[in-house]
């Protein structure tokens, strides 16, 4: 049986980015979905400053739906409260083609990619020489794997290697794409939307696409009734504030982990990335920069146990995403916890400034939470 260097089970960003570090450093990868690419993720799809920076080249134009230049603050009563134009904030994305896009450079980088097909189960065999992985189609051998499954996967939990979240350890979001309106390549600035609801540590969006917007709101995993009861009256405001026609809307729902809860994060020779890992930003919602991010940590330190024989990639890896991250979700979740329900955010306020001055901080640097300059 053939042995690769390294399985990833997960082809969303953390990992084909996991799987072209690895191939590219001469890896032989295998990287797995269970889902035929180019499959749709319920997501923002807003990739940040920060983001666009760790990508291995510039994105293609028809991957990027949208680049935004701006930020416009609603109160809970859907009045205009602010706006900041700060230059280039990032650009928005469809899931489908973004990470088909990762997976074309993995598979560039040489990376062996095999879609449709679901892992059920991964095990290491031979004191953590080999791990097995069971497959719809039969088992296959690596090395090492990477396990890059999402928020939902049950892939490392099965292994022993994650234990059930708690339900206050997840938010909850609805979101829906709906056609037309002004496009956003139309305005003076391209902006995002951000929207004050009452629900703590939550918040609406509006991202223009080239035709149309996604819109969604998210909080805590616990008020995920009270979301649902919540979106349809909101959107028909965002709309009518947009001057859209909303043709029967069907909302996704989704959970995203919160970052800043102490997690598992595999073993010596199984490393989890990305969602799996809980890497998600608790105040911003952002996962997509944490999720590349901690690919390619995995992806290094893989490379790394290849050429150092007795190598603990996984306590190297631990190790390395908790000088990377763990301090920012730290705060991240404090401010999350403390900024309750936005509802004291409104017109004339210092704390509207400052809340807009937050947001674009961390969307503009990996580090945000340490600097002097976040509050
Ligand atoms: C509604 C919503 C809006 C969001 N908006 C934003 C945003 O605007 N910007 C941002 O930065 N982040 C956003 N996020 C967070 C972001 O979507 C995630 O953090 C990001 O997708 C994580 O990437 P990942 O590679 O870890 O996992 P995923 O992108 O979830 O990819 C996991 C992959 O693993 C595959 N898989 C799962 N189980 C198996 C299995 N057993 N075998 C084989 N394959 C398997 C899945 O099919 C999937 O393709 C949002 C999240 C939600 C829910």
């Amino acid at each position: 049986m053939q042995i690769y260097d390294v399985i990833v089970v997960g082809a969303g960003p953390s990992g084909s980015t996991a799987a072209r570090i690895a191939a590219k450093n001469g890896l032989e990868v295998l990287l797995l979905d269970q889902k035929a690419f180019p499959r749709e993720k319920v997501c923002g799809g807003y990739l940040s400053c920060k983001t666009l920076r760790l990508l291995a080249e510039p994105l293609p134009d028809k991957v990027v739906e949208q680049s935004i230049y701006g930020v416009r603050l609603y109160d809970g009563h859907y009045r205009f409260i602010q706006k900041k134009e700060p230059g280039l904030l990032g650009v928005t994305v469809r899931r489908d083609q973004f990470d088909q896009h990762l997976v074309q450079e993995a598979v560039r980088a040489g990376a062996q990619f095999i879609s449709p097909l679901k892992v059920r189960y991964v095990q290491p065999v031979e004191g953590f020489q080999k791990v097995h992985v069971y497959t719809a189609d039969g088992m296959l051998a690596a090395k090492k794997v990477i396990v890059a499954e999402g928020a939902n996967g049950v892939v490392a939990q099965r292994a022993g290697l994650q234990k059930k979240w708690r339900k206050w350890q997840w938010g909850f979001t609805l979101t829906t794409v709906i056609k037309g309106g002004q496009r956003a390549a139309e305005q003076a600035v391209p902006y995002v939307e951000l929207y004050c609801i009452p629900f703590l540590g939550g918040f609406g969006w509006a991202f223009p696409l080239r035709d149309g917007y996604n819109i969604g709101v998210g909080s805590w995993a616990c008020q995920a009734h009270a979301l649902y009861r919540y979106v349809t009256p909101f959107l028909a405001q965002v709309c009518r504030l947009k001057n859209i026609g909303q043709e029967a809307p069907r909302f996704q729902g989704s959970y995203m982990p919160a970052g800043g809860f102490p997690r598992k994060l595999g073993s010596r020779s199984v490393l989890l990335t990305g969602d799996c890992g809980g890497f998600v930003d608790p105040f911003s919602g952002e996962g997509i920069y944490y999720g590349i991010r901690s690919g390619e940590i995995a992806a290094s330190e893989v490379v790394k146990s290849m050429v150092k024989g007795d190598y603990d990639a996984g306590a190297n890896y631990r190790k390395r995403c908790k000088q990377a991250f763990y301090y920012d979700f730290y705060c991240s979740l404090a401010k999350a916890l403390r900024s309750g329900t936005k509802r004291s955010i409104c017109a004339g306020t210092p704390k509207a400034d400052r809340f807009l001055a937050d947001i674009m901080h961390i969307m503009k640097n990996p580090k945000a939470y340490r600097m002097h300059n976040s509050s």
